[in-house]
């Protein structure tokens, strides 16, 4: 069955208004971020319980025992990517589906990875179903995609916290692509690793400061 597009009301239009005007004031320029973000319902993706809360500066609880990132997380690492319209992109934990979603309005070819064959099966419903033409598959990022031949990513991001950079993942990013991607185990750090070339000598680290992903877990889970 189809899932129906909720709705966007006014006051949500005004609230998401309010919510990239706070953005932009903590340094979100990209404005290809904030039109996205302006546009993408993020109640949409959250419990309609906790509608209240979804256009303040807050991670929400979804299915799984997962969390939707705040929407400054979501922007910041939107803005670090740093896209060109068409793009190819590799997300790493579909959870929700919103940061596909605004990946997506931002013109970018979005492919997205989820190891929970719940939050996968339900996300990709509704992605399609709500008109974000995002590719999703049901895996563990860190073997990144290991279906159908789309060839290398220019861009890759993670949202959730890996203990470590995975190299099979570095292996799918073209050369001169980037990552973005929490990496620590207590708290991440945000990095993002730009691939001048295929040794890891190669791979330009910069940082931008303290995070709190939940964990990048290895393995699918089918339950
Ligand atoms: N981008 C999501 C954030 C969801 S939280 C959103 O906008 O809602 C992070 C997600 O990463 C969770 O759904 C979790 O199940 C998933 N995840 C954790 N480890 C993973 C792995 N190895 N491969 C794929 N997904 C993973």
């Amino acid at each position: 069955m189809k899932e129906t597009t909720p709705i966007d009301t006014f006051r949500h239009v005004g609230l998401r208004q309010k919510m990239c005007a706070n953005l932009q004031k903590n340094g979100i320029t990209d404005q290809r971020v904030l039109n996205a973000m302006q546009s993408v319902p993020r109640h949409w993706f959250i419990d309609t319980m906790l509608d209240n809360q979804a256009y303040q500066d807050r991670a929400i609880n979804i299915d799984c025992d997962q969390t939707i990132s705040r929407p400054s997380t979501v922007a910041k690492q939107s803005q670090l990517l740093d896209t060109a319209e068409g793009m190819q992109v590799l997300e790493i934990g579909t959870g929700s589906g919103y940061q596909a979603a605004v990946l997506y309005r931002m013109g970018l070819k979005v492919f997205s990875i989820e190891r929970q064959k719940q939050l996968f099966e339900q996300t990709r419903r509704r992605l399609n179903d709500w008109g974000f033409r995002v590719k999703c598959f049901l895996g563990d990022g860190y073997q990144g995609l290991t279906e159908g031949d789309y060839g290398l990513f220019d861009r890759i991001i993670i949202t959730c916290g890996a203990s470590e950079v995975p190299h099979t993942l570095m292996g799918q990013l073209k050369i001169g692509g980037r990552m973005v991607i929490p990496v620590g185990n207590e708290g991440q750090q945000m990095l993002r690793i730009t691939k001048h070339g295929d040794e890891q000598e190669q791979w330009e680290i910069e940082e931008f400061g303290q995070y709190n992903f939940v964990p990048m877990l290895k393995g699918r889970n089918f339950n």
